[in-house]
């Protein structure tokens, strides 16, 4: 996640604490500092309240990094490689780099986090009002939240995924389980949402947005865990190779826009090309580079000049996946990367080739993943 802070490392697992995690610990030591503590125990210094409500705030923390190490170590556990825990304003995920091989397995990893939660109910409460008590008790009522709320069936809160392995294991198909499991997440991310609109109207506005703010919450991780792990399956083992265009035009670096359109993108219907200069790769240029430029100076400016230099292009290997090139591309937010093997080009991928490969792959009625297992980032709250 970008804006994120490495804070350390535990059991060879990276911790990582986004920004908006910071905005959390402050917004929730000052409202138990003039909110909770004051009203649960009246009569202490405003010294105690404050010190009291950021050991609270950062012991609550504590409990959101048990609960998804027990996610990460059950995972690694079970063969599946984490690449690290970042806790964030809704609490933490654990980076899982490859879906579970078995619902047997899926169960196990979902259900150790909300397991974990709930222990805390052990934390020992001696009933003697004392600074330790308060804090204790504030961690065992917020880590029973923190259970029970992940163990609501809507994927991928933990219950989600609890439900998606028993639809898996019934089923057999991961994808059916997903879609069936991420169906569930959305009709109960609704409910929160119209139950939040009928406390908005009748007891408090408050708790109404909360709840309504929850709803939207899961509703959209529903929907983009559910795409998510349908894209990655879909895309699964295709590699670069398989859906690069393999002779790209390539263009001299020296000529000028008005060339460069009237030889090449014009009669080619082309949208991109490599620019070369004495057979080496320097750049790429795209029809959102000669726009750039205003008509009236495309005689005078070259394709060099306008272009994306290469120190500026990611290159992919025609060996990686698709799964790793999407993001890639989605986060450049570009439409277009070169394939290189060895310092040479050797294609273009598209997002145009990638939605023709699909295409073609959904004519043909084959778009069944090659494994649901491999190669997917799944990720854990
Ligand atoms: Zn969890």
């Amino acid at each position: 996640m970008p804006g994120s802070l490495r804070i350390g490392k535990i059991a060879g697992i990276d911790i990582y604490i986004h920004v908006s995690w910071i905005i959390i610990l402050v917004l929730l030591t000052v409202s138990l500092a003039i909110g909770w503590f004051p009203q649960l125990y009246p009569g202490q210094s405003t010294a105690t309240y404050w010190i009291v409500s950021l050991i609270a705030a950062l012991l609550l923390f504590v409990s959101v990094l048990l609960h998804e190490l027990a996610h990460s170590l059950v995972a690694r556990r079970r063969g599946l490689p984490v690449k690290n825990i970042t806790l964030f304003i809704f609490g933490g995920v654990s980076n899982i780099e490859q879906e579970p091989k078995d619902p047997g397995i899926e169960f196990q990893v979902a259900v150790v986090g909300p397991l974990t939660s709930l222990l805390m109910l052990q934390l020992p409460l001696q009933g003697t009002n004392s600074p330790l008590e308060e804090i204790l008790y504030y961690l065992a009522v917020t880590n029973i939240l923190l259970g029970v709320f992940n163990l609501i069936p809507a994927f991928p809160l933990d219950g989600g995924r609890v439900l998606r392995s028993i639809i898996w294991k019934i089923s057999g198909s991961m994808r059916q389980a997903t879609r069936a499991a991420s169906i569930t997440g959305q009709v109960i991310a609704y409910l929160f949402i119209l139950l939040g609109i009928w406390l908005f109207f009748t007891v408090s506005i408050l708790d109404g947005i909360w709840l309504g703010f929850i709803g939207w919450f899961l509703l959209s991780s529903a929907q983009s865990a559910n795409s998510q792990v349908m894209l990655a399956s879909v895309f699964n083992g295709v590699t670069v190779g398989e859906v690069m265009n393999p002779k790209p035009t390539t263009v001299p670096a020296n000529i000028s826009l008005q060339q460069l359109v009237d030889v090449y993108f014009l009669p080619g219907g082309l949208r991109y090309a490599l620019v070369m200069q004495a057979d080496q790769l320097v750049g790429l240029i795209t029809l959102s580079d000669i726009r750039h430029i205003p008509r009236d100076q495309w005689g005078q400016v070259s394709v060099s000049y306008a272009m994306i230099p290469l120190e500026r292009l990611h290159v992919v290997s025609p060996q990686q996946t698709l799964s790793d090139v999407l993001p890639l591309m989605a986060g450049r937010d570009v439409n277009q990367l070169p394939v290189v093997q060895n310092g040479t080009p050797v294609g273009i991928v598209s997002r145009d080739a990638i939605v023709q490969y699909l295409e073609v792959r959904r004519g043909l009625g084959v778009d069944t993943p090659k494994s649901d297992a491999q190669n997917q980032l799944r990720k854990t709250a």
